[in-house]
């Protein structure tokens, strides 16, 4: 059966190259019925902290990637020693004080070889062990170092295929080295392509990388941010972009990943994105939604028209590239008062169009069937009547009601204003022209 596994550091949140990494692991072991298991790799204990766990944990469950076992290496201590005391007692290792005088570290002889893998992914790739030093197995403070302690866990937890990404394929003929010296059978290797930014150079947690967390509290949703993953280094063929996981797992296998780097684009993801907001259910947009507009202070608990707001949610929806750019975007259906952005009010109100403004308001007012087609017919009207273009009136009301300069449809916009909002924000700009 397969066995993989995902093995973060909790030094840090999980990013979009550890969700990656997560996300081919927790793939495969659907793909092919096997299990996938989570490993906190916490040897580190300046480094490793509780939060980082937490949030790892939290991402990954948002993801959707739910691991069949979860182990802390630093509970394993012990295991770790006493397959080092095996090698010291075969005379595979020896000791070695520390400069300080406290403790002895356990290293191993390593015997120079030639080491072959047959990567999953990249083919056979052929190491010269002749240059590897001898290996540090448990430090002089008792802790284990990431190779030995990662091989001796692969092995007792019987991982069949270790999935991770190409900056570790340094440390693969190192733990094939232990692998053979301790009697244990080499797993698979897949090696994930490196992920580089649009702007060049490596996508790392140093390089201003987003956490995940922070990809979720914008408003990307997780069938999204999974979809970009998965197209990050494989492809469900025929130029196909959006595939659901679901089906992404009947076609999935390791073998096809790509071998060539994948380009972090966060354009693409924030098409992506929209793409999956555009199709999801409304009412769960909403929900989603809720907390988000109660924390910006845009709606207040048990004080809010969910019908008003789901049918606001479906009037932004096709253009939302983050779920949370709505707070900000129809802030002016919820608000009292608006703010003008300044650039706006000079590009589309320099003019004095009070009276257009009054003429048109007027019309509004007069229309008994309030709706978006009569909103549209008064305002042809009005442009016929003083014969001008359209876009003399419409960017300029446009701005006068929401503030903004893009957004939905105009007509639309005075529609879910209402008859009233929509004569008082007229109003408020005719008297503030008049001054
Ligand atoms: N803890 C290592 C990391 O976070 C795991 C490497 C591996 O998968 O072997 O990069």
């Amino acid at each position: 059966m397969v066995r993989v596994r995902f093995a973060p550091s909790p030094t840090g949140k999980l990013h979009i190259g550890g969700a990656r990494t997560a996300l081919f692991n927790w793939l495969y072991a659907q793909a092919t019925g096997g299990k996938f298991i989570l490993r906190i790799e916490d040897t580190d204990k300046l480094r490793s902290r509780q939060e980082f766990v937490d949030e790892i944990l939290e991402s990954l469950c948002w993801l959707g990637f739910l691991h069949d076992e979860i182990y802390y290496q630093s509970q394993r201590t012990d295991i770790y020693l006493e397959y080092a005391q095996r090698l010291l007692r075969q005379g595979k290792a020896y000791t070695e004080k520390s400069p300080a005088g406290s403790g002895e570290a356990i290293i191993y002889k390593v015997v120079p070889q030639k080491i072959k893998i047959d990567d999953l992914i990249r083919g056979t790739i052929e190491f010269d062990a002749t240059t590897i030093k001898d290996q540090v197995l448990v430090k002089s403070d008792g802790t284990a170092t990431y190779n030995f302690a990662c091989v001796v866990d692969d092995a007792l937890l019987s991982i069949t295929h270790v999935i991770r990404g190409d900056d570790h394929i340094s440390n693969t003929p190192k733990q094939v080295l232990l692998y053979q010296a301790l009697g244990f059978k080499v797993p698979a290797f897949a090696h994930l392509p490196l992920i580089l930014r649009k702007e060049g150079g490596r996508l790392s947690k140093r390089t201003g990388a987003t956490a995940i967390s922070d990809y979720r509290r914008a408003g990307y949703l997780a069938s999204a941010l999974v979809n970009y993953l998965l197209l990050l280094s494989w492809s469900p063929g025929a130029d196909r972009e959006i595939i659901d996981i679901k089906e992404a797992i009947k076609l999935f296998d390791i073998r096809d990943v790509n071998k060539t780097a994948a380009t972090f684009d966060l354009k693409k993801l924030d098409w992506m994105n929209n793409q999956y907001i555009k199709t999801s259910d409304s009412h769960w947009l909403l929900e989603q939604l809720i907390p988000v507009l109660k924390e910006k202070g845009l709606i207040r608990e048990g004080d809010f028209d969910a019908n008003y707001l789901l049918s606001l949610v479906k009037l932004f929806q096709p253009r939302l590239a983050r779920l949370n750019d709505f707070a900000e975007w129809a802030d002016f259906f919820l608000l009292p008062e608006i703010t003008i952005d300044e650039a706006a009010q000079d590009k589309f109100l320099k003019n004095d169009l009070s009276r257009e403004f009054q003429l048109f308001s007027e019309k509004i007012d007069g229309l008994k069937d309030f709706n978006v087609e009569s909103i549209e017919r008064c305002f042809r009207e009005l442009i016929k009547e003083l014969n001008i273009e359209s876009r003399v009136l419409i960017h300029p009301i446009r701005v006068a009601l929401t503030g903004k300069t893009v957004g939905p449809g105009l007509f639309e916009i005075i529609y879910y204003l209402g008859k009233e909002r929509t004569k008082e924000r007229l109003a408020n700009f005719i008297r503030q022209e008049r001054r």
